[in-house]
């Protein structure tokens, strides 16, 4: 009898029905990301933080070849959007694969140039080409509050977070006083920042509920009053440079704020919930990466008196987080569907895909270490970097579980206005 024949595949998975653009995109992406993700991303993540990113190492090789891809947000931006958001969940999550610290380098780098283009403004354009960027929005003192979007969501009586890095509106100068959290990606040696700060508008930082105001401000990192802190030393993300960003009284001209008063909170929470959704599809590269190790060592490894990979108990755990995988995947796309064809998207939403990829990664990363055995733990395989890796992604972009809350809160408002009552 013939059996049947083993399933359709793609680099990506169980996928099917690619356009011949797209897999001629996640070839190429795959390769860049195996041939130089992996190899730049384990030599960073051995050195130590005052060297792996000086002038000269290795996160800068990854860089220039990055930009030689030519698959930055102006590349996608020919396509339409549901096209793009197709593209781009094939493009990143292959970035996520090859190092998920350098594919959040290469996105952040990006946000600037993005605000950029969609200000339509050609001096901030000009100012972020050829820069490397930051999205600088946490601080010391409003990490998880610079995501709290609504009054009613904050502790009664309380007002809106401010923070420790402010910008004051006047005539046509906006100044520039505080610092930024030390998470901020390529915060020690970005060229160009997207600042996402509190504004006082010239009646104080509060409006009549107490939410704050915000702004964006596209900024060369270069001008008087700006200095930078050390790179984090971390568990995780080694490839991914993080410090703080200090302002001492800096100017800049009010044509450089890309959002204010009353357009900051829609470019707000469409930049985060670009991030969230991007966060999602790493989440599946990196999930599926862990996997192939998994199931490439299940098939060398032989205990028991057989392959590892022929025992039934190791095909039902490989089965189980093979299932993860296709699961992040199509949340991660969902999301990115959801998000690029709405009316009205949500930040609260990509919040809710980031949080739940990203989650049910950690615990792909976590079995597939333990299919290692001891071997698991050591630095011969690549797997231990991936599960310190996994670690910091259920904070960064937003803790897991207050994304979450934020989430839930949105279905008992929409609840409220009737949806899911039927
Ligand atoms: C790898 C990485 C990359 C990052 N990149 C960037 C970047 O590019 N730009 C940037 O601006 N920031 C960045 N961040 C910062 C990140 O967004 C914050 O770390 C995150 O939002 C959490 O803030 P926090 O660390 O201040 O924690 P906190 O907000 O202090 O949270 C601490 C704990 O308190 C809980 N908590 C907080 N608020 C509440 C509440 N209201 N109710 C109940 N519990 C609560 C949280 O769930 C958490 O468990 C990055 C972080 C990481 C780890």
């Amino acid at each position: 009898m013939v059996g049947l024949a083993l399933a359709h595949t793609e680099l990506s998975g169980f996928d099917a029905g690619f356009s011949a653009e797209e897999l001629s995109a996640q070839g190429g992406v795959t390769r860049f990301a195996a041939e130089v993700m992996r190899p730049i991303g384990r030599e960073l993540d051995r050195m130590t933080p005052d060297t792996a990113y000086q002038k000269g190492s290795p996160f800068w090789d990854f860089h220039r070849a990055f930009a030689s891809l030519g698959i930055g947000s102006d590349a996608i931006g020919a396509l339409d959007a549901r096209a793009a958001a197709r593209m781009e969940a094939i493009v990143i999550s292959e970035l996520g694969w090859g190092d998920a610290g350098l594919a959040v380098s290469a996105g952040a780098g990006e946000m600037p140039m993005r605000a950029a283009l969609a200000s339509g403004e050609r001096e901030l354009v000009e100012m972020c080409t050829g820069k490397l960027g930051c999205w600088a929005a946490t601080q010391p003192d409003r990490g998880s509050d610079g995501l709290m979007l609504y009054a009613d969501e904050r502790h009664p009586g309380a007002k809106g977070n401010v923070g420790n890095l402010r910008a004051k509106f006047a005539g046509d100068e906006i100044v520039i006083n505080g610092q930024s959290s030390a998470w901020v990606s390529n915060g020690c040696i970005a060229e160009v920042a997207l600042l996402d700060i509190a504004a006082d508008y010239g009646d104080g930082f509060h409006d009549e509920v107490g939410n704050v105001h915000g702004c964006n401000i596209v900024v060369p990192l270069d001008l008087p009053g700006i200095a930078r802190g050390k790179p984090l030393a971390k568990i995780g993300k080694r490839a991914l440079p993080q410090g703080e960003i200090y302002f001492d009284g800096v100017r800049v001209p009010r044509r450089w704020a890309v959002a204010t008063r009353d357009d900051y909170p829609i470019k707000h929470a469409m930049a985060w919930a670009h991030a969230g959704t991007a966060m999602s599809h790493i989440a599946a590269g990196l999930a599926r990466a862990a996997f192939e190790l998994a199931l490439s060592y299940t098939n060398q490894r032989r205990q028991g008196g057989a392959l590892l990979a022929d025992l039934q108990l190791t095909q039902f755990r490989l089965g189980t987080i093979g299932a993860k995988v296709e699961a992040i995947k199509a949340m991660a796309r969902h999301v990115a569907d959801y998000t690029s064809t709405s009316p009205q998207p949500h930040p609260y939403f990509t919040a809710a895909g980031k949080a739940f990829c990203n989650a049910e990664m950690l615990t792909v990363v976590n079995e597939a270490l333990q299919l290692f055995g001891g071997l698991g733990l050591t630095q011969e395989y690549p797997i231990e970097k991936l599960l310190r890796d996994a670690r910091a992604m259920q904070i960064e972009d937003g803790e897991n579980n207050l994304l979450l809350m934020h989430f839930g809160f949105l279905m008992t408002r929409l609840n409220r206005e009737g949806w899911g009552r039927k």
